[in-house]
């Protein structure tokens, strides 16, 4: 975590992406599209290539958390790609950008075998509380906890579903109980009709369904 004097911004126009490659974005038009942005936020489940062309499009910040799906990815080259390039893994990490304090929890609920990317709700409870050291120093810095956590899964109970991949964490409703960030971005549950709810208000904190992109603008009263 750096530590910055720079003042937090009133607003922030994100590009945050999750779980389908979208044409509109995935083409040409993607600046025209997308217009002036601050950062990107990935919220997992994503082919690195996709993300790939959009970070060198509009060469802007770029933050990521993984998703269940997620996987190494062979180049044409023959090199393996581990991670998406260009960006900053926020899984259980606090970063400092441009005034903005924020955080990632990667991964699904377990379902699987899979060694990487789902979690148990014991595990993802140690996640979570492996960042309350930072979120602690943050309130001391900088007056507050937290302003946006990026996670791949919904919290528990909302926009999540009741099959088992698609559960969402209860940890996360305690990070926000407790630290009340303004924002948290998800993915992971795609919305098939427009009457899905994709944003819900809990304490202080927005929580918006991402799938398959938004260009958002996160609002803050205060400096
Ligand atoms: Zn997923």
């Amino acid at each position: 975590m750096a530590l910055s004097s720079s003042k937090r911004r009133s607003r922030y126009r994100v590009l945050a992406v999750s779980d389908k490659v979208e044409p509109r974005i995935y083409g040409p038009h993607i600046r025209h599209i997308v217009g002036d942005i601050h950062f990107i936020a990935s919220c997992g489940d994503l082919p690195y290539y996709y993300l790939d062309y959009i970070v060198s499009s509009l060469d802007v910040p770029f933050f990521y958390v993984h998703g269940n799906h997620d996987r190494p990815e062979h180049r044409a080259d023959k090199s393996i790609l581990y991670e998406p390039r260009g960006g900053v893994n926020l899984h259980k990490t606090i970063r400092h950008f441009d005034g903005l304090l924020l955080a990632g929890l990667e991964g699904s609920h377990r379902y699987n075998n899979n060694p990487r990317y789902q979690y148990t709700q014991s595990e993802m409870w140690m996640l979570a509380l492996s960042l309350i050291p930072g979120l602690l120093l943050n309130r001391i810095v900088y007056g507050r906890y937290l302003d946006v956590l990026i996670t791949h899964s919904p919290p528990y109970g909302i926009h999540d579903g009741r099959d088992r991949p698609h559960i969402g964490f209860r940890a996360l409703l305690a990070l926000m109980r407790w630290f009340r960030p303004s924002y948290l971005l998800h993915g992971h549950q795609h919305v098939y009709s427009t009457k899905e709810i994709t944003q819900t208000r809990y304490f202080d904190t927005e929580i918006i369904n991402v799938y398959p992109y938004r260009i958002l603008d996160l609002v803050f009263s205060e400096p």
